[in-house]
Order: C-alpha cells, then structure tokens, then sequence
C-alpha cells in the first residue's frame, strides 16, 4: 500500500471546490509516454496551474502501470526543479471498468479514480460506484463516475451514439453513491472524429466541417439539481485544424476530423465544468511535429530529433489550453 500523499501528490476535492468558485477549470491530460508527461508538467509549472495526469486503461497496457506510477512520483520532483514550489498536481485513473482495476489504482499511489459504469443499467451503474467510492473514501481518494453515454472511441471505450445524461437522475445518482464528481453527457465525444459529416454543416469559405452545439440545456438543468457540485467533460479536444492540415500535407490521412470548438469549453469551464479531459490534441500535436520533421529532414533517425520537436509542440497546446480555454493559470502558485 502506497499512500498518493507520502508521493506528493493531491485529490481534486479542494482543486475542483475553488475550480468552480473561480469560475475555471481544471485541465486533465492523458499521459502514455515521457515526453508527453514533460510536456505536461513543463506547460503546468510554467503557467502555475494544478493539472490532473491521467492514465488510461490504454495507457496501462503501453506503458505498464507501475512505471507510469513512478513517473508521476518523478513529476512531481521535476515540478518542483522548474521552480514550482507547492505543484498541484492529482494521478488520475481513466475509465476504470472495475472495483478491481480502481482498488489497484487506490493501493498503489493515485490520489483520484473513475469507476465508469455508464453503459450499465442505472441501478449496477449505483452500486458499482458505491462499492468504489466506499473502498477509495477510506483512503482520502475521490471519485469520479460517469452517467449517460458518450459517442466516440478511446482506447477501449466505445460507444456508436451518444444519450445525453438525464437531469432527473442525477440527484438520486450523486446521493446513493457519494462520488465526488460527475462525468456528463451533452454533446462532447472521444477520439479526433467526434462526428459524422452529416451530424455537422460545413463552411461555405474553408469547406471545414462545423459540428452541432453542445446541450448547454441539459447542463443548465443538472446544475440546477446540484448546485456547486464538480461536473466533468470527457471527449473535449477541439481537433486543431492547423494540426490536422500539417499531417495531411505531410504524408497524413485524416479526412473531415473534428471535435469541440474551443469558444464552448471556454463557456463550459466558467460553469461547474471543473474537469477537461483533452487527449486526441496532444496526439495532433506530436503526430504533426514528427510528420513534419520526416518530411523536411528524411535522413534523420535519431528519436530525440523528431521526439524533440514533438514534446515541444505539445507544451506549446497545453499551456494555450490552460491559459486561453481553461483559465486555470495562476490558481497554484
Ligand atoms: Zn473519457
């Protein structure tokens, strides 16, 4: 058993209370390798802002749990060593589909899980995070869990259509299973295409596609059954076309990818929205810097020129995200 505070790491209770009493967000990044972990922390200790690193079950299969365990122990000296004295930062599970992959997780260092019973029926969906947030409640470790279902594809997390979560529900669903957080469906989605070409309209000048708005709607009326309680957003890259445009000239094929206009998370994060989860920009980032280089240097093959790149792409994206989208620059100093 491993205590996430003995590794000087922190749970979102008090980053989400003064995320949603400020009016920000906090930003969640998934992480699969070094270079994207130095990239979050460089981006999060030079902005100031408390960051959740993510591990998804994804993740745990590429770069095996315990040393990505280790390597957010490791982040955390290395804030300090950019000059970040008290680093906010939270070790966070992604998607847990079990008690036991969640208790694993507990007993070994991570200071947040989610348990995702969403495509369950509503009542296992209850006891399922009730069993979780008992387990995890001992240890001072919070819970997210998930109601309603988002479109897309992550790792192993698929769903063909979206059900938006029911307001009427989530009082009933907050109480009986004591989570800390929310994850809700209004719209947002997982993965670089987060919808068809026939769920969206098209620019007349750029020909871009532009997707349907989010269901602030079905948000409004969720806040207003659980006033101040932390809300999350899954599925919320906004798909750069920038990114996408560099790796379909370089060699790429990514045709009509799109995700969440920025303006919306902006908005979003103003709200109880105090958790963003943004993984497929980070993989626009690296892919378009490592397309790039191949493309204008091909004798290159020495990893740390092309990785090089990469990792300063995505710090360049995460610091735009907190600062210009999230707001949560300055809130960890
Ligand atoms: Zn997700």
């Amino acid at each position: 058993m491993v205590s996430y505070k003995e590794l000087g790491l922190v749970n979102t209770r008090e980053m989400f209370a003064k995320a949603i009493n400020g009016g920000y967000a906090i930003p969640a990044f998934n992480f699969n390798n070094m270079e994207q972990l130095q990239a979050i922390i460089k981006a999060s200790a030079e902005t100031k802002s408390p960051v959740i690193l993510q591990v998804s079950k994804g993740a745990r299969n590429y770069a095996n749990q315990t040393l990505l365990r280790y390597m957010a122990q490791g982040a955390v000296e290395y804030a300090k060593e950019l000059g970040w004295e008290n680093p906010q930062i939270c070790l966070h599970l992604d998607h847990g589909d079990s008690f036991e992959v969640c208790k694993s997780c507990v007993d070994f260092g991570f200071s947040s899980v989610m348990i995702d019973g969403s495509s369950l029926p509503y009542e296992e969906n209850i006891a399922l995070t009730k069993k979780v947030v008992e387990y995890a409640h001992q240890f001072d470790v919070t819970v997210e869990a998930e109601l309603g279902v988002l479109a897309g594809v992550e790792d192993d997390v698929q769903a063909e259509e979206s059900h938006y979560t029911k307001p009427e529900e989530v009082i009933d669903f907050a109480t009986r299973t004591g989570c800390d957080s929310l994850a809700i469906s209004i719209g947002t989605s997982h993965g670089a295409y987060k919808f068809k070409p026939e769920q969206c309209t098209r620019d007349p000048q750029t020909g871009k596609l532009v997707p349907p708005p989010l269901a602030f709607d079905v948000l409004d009326a969720i806040m207003e059954k659980l006033p101040g309680f932390p809300i999350v957003l899954h599925g919320s890259s906004s798909v750069p076309q920038e990114y996408v445009d560099i790796i379909n000239t370089h060699g790429g094929n990514l045709p009509d990818a799109v995700g969440i206009p920025e303006e919306q998370l902006r908005k979003a994060a103003k709200s109880a929205v105090c958790k963003i989860n943004i993984d497929s920009d980070s993989r626009l980032a690296f892919t378009a810097a490592v397309r790039k280089v191949f493309a204008d240097k091909p004798g290159e093959f020495d990893p740390r020129k092309y990785c090089g790149p990469a990792r300063d792409e995505m710090t360049k994206l995460y610091k735009h995200k907190i600062i210009e989208v999230l707001g949560s620059d300055g809130k960890a100093e």
